[in-house]
């Protein structure tokens, strides 16, 4: 929750910033010396918005020198990295771009997708029409060729590609 009204001092990108903390389940609090208190699952970052020009205040300039543990960030990418840990990141499904949490309290390190079942499907689907595109050009690529493009097994490449032949063309 935001506890002050958005000041137009405060740096045009913060409200996306904050919107992406929240909906990988941080608490936000707009704060003034610094601009963010972030909490997730009790730990406490302390963040401080600037757009790529933005320089530090004075005041900002003597905290960090006083060893507070201020992270700059200028956009969503940085701001996970900062509430990110030795057992926690961020990643952005491939499909949709949602951002979801992986390692402790998250999912395993190798996800590619957010939870929506639908996400992992499209994505393969692509796969599959772009695989069907290249097999049917005039003079396809070697089939190991096809699923280096497509980054998919050549296993899955040869089973798509078989059951895509229409009855008595093999
Ligand atoms: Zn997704």
């Amino acid at each position: 929750m935001s506890l002050l009204r958005h000041d137009a001092r405060r740096d045009a990108n913060e409200p996306e910033i904050v919107e992406a903390l929240e909906k990988v389940g941080c608490l936000v609090m707009r704060l003034g010396l610094i601009d963010l208190l972030v909490c997730l699952r009790g730990e406490l970052f302390l963040l401080e918005v600037k757009t790529l020009r933005g320089t530090r205040t004075k005041t900002q300039a003597k905290l960090l020198a006083e060893g507070w543990p201020i992270s700059t960030v200028t956009n969503i990418s940085e701001a996970l990295a900062a509430i990110s840990t030795q057992s926690r990141s961020f990643r952005r499904c491939k499909t949709c771009d949602h951002t979801f949490e992986v390692g402790q309290g998250g999912y395993s390190e190798n996800r590619e997708f957010c939870s929506r079942a639908y996400c992992r499907l499209k994505h393969m689907r692509g796969r599959k029409k772009k695989v069907l595109e290249l097999a049917s050009l005039a003079s396809p690529p070697p089939v190991c060729d096809i699923a280096a493009q497509t980054k998919t097994k050549v296993t899955t490449v040869e089973a798509w590609m078989k059951s895509a032949i229409p009855f008595g063309h093999s």
